[in-house]
């Protein structure tokens, strides 16, 4: 039987789930694959590869396809920099925030989007239980990420609004999700995808330990085409690998405005001539985003 290409969907001790045309292979990974130095995972669920299909729908992954992108982290490792993939190839960063219960942390939402900017991979925000504030305060709470380049999907979990709008933007998409808890994430999860599975998700999320546990190991299949992944250890995301100075680069609404500071080391806080702050005092500049900024960029936890 020839070679088939397929998307990693799940990975679990080292058994690989992966689909194809012909549905879904259990797949291992060709030994000589395993050896050489390793600055991360070998395979990571959104990789596409080619396999060797033996009997039963089981294979075995002869060649993993160079990833267009990936949601990564460095992680420090005894033998140096360890390059942990979180997903390969994801096309969105999903961040679901609650407009109440609990109140909304924008801070952790900047810093979210700051890891989406470094990324390179196009943020959406989701605004759930727009049931608790009504329409007019979610507005006014998240209405000015879009013109940042950050749509805003406002959505009930409990009433089903926006529901189904999110869907529309996630299909035919590989989309990883974060969010604070208690935000809805899992209900819109269960909302959307068939057969996801709550309770299975909250026990991995337990036991996971050490330093795997923010990597995805299940994406879901949407209903439309695409995938939907969860990954609850952004947060463990650190900053620390983007420079102090270059953290105003991923501030799509400051970045224009740095060569126009009178200083080239401005950090935008006390300086004389500042073009950031003269924009926050105009309104150009959203006062919580610049809050945001200097919480980062002065090392202030989220
Ligand atoms: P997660 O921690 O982000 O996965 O949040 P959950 O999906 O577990 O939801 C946390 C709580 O908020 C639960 O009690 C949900 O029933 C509730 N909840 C979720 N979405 C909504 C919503 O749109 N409106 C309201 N009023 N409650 C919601
Ligand atoms: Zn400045």
């Amino acid at each position: 039987m020839p070679s088939l290409r397929g998307l990693v969907v799940r990975s679990q001790s080292g058994f690989y789930t992966v689909n194809t045309e012909t549905g879904l292979w259990m797949c291992r990974l060709r030994g000589r694959l395993k050896r050489g130095p390793r600055l991360g995972d070998i395979v990571s669920v959104g990789d596409w590869v080619r396999l060797t299909p033996l009997e039963y729908q089981t294979g075995i992954i002869d060649e993993i396809e160079p990833r267009v992108r990936a949601l990564s982290r460095l992680a420090p490792d005894p033998r140096g920099e360890y390059h942990q993939v979180i997903l390969a190839n994801p096309d969105q960063t999903v961040y679901v925030f609650s407009c109440s219960q609990p109140e909304p942390r924008f801070g952790l939402l900047d810093r979210f989007l700051v890891i989406s900017e470094r990324q390179g991979i196009p943020a959406l925000i989701v605004a759930n239980k727009i049931d608790l504030v009504g329409n007019k305060k979610a507005k006014s709470l998240f209405g000015h990420y879009p013109m940042l380049g950050y749509p805003v999907v406002y959505t009930s979990a409990l009433t089903g609004k926006g529901v189904q709008e999110l869907c529309t933007r996630l299909v035919g998409k590989i989309s990883v999700c974060a969010g604070p808890s208690g935000a809805g994430k899992s209900s819109l999860l269960n909302a959307i995808l068939p057969g996801f599975d709550l309770s299975a998700l909250r026990v991995s999320r337990a036991t996971g330990k050490g330093r795997h546990s923010t990597v995805v190991r299940e994406m879901f299949p949407l209903p439309g085409g695409g995938y939907v992944a969860d990954t609850p250890g952004l947060k463990a995301l650190a900053l620390w690998d983007i420079a102090a100075e270059e953290l105003d680069g991923y501030f799509p609404e400051l970045r224009p405005l740095v060569s126009q500071c009178q200083f080239n080391n401005c950090t935008h806080s006390q300086e004389p001539g500042c073009a950031v702050r003269a924009a926050v005092e105009q309104g150009r500049v959203h006062p919580q985003r610049y809050r945001s900024y200097l919480r980062m960029r002065f090392g202030e936890e989220e």
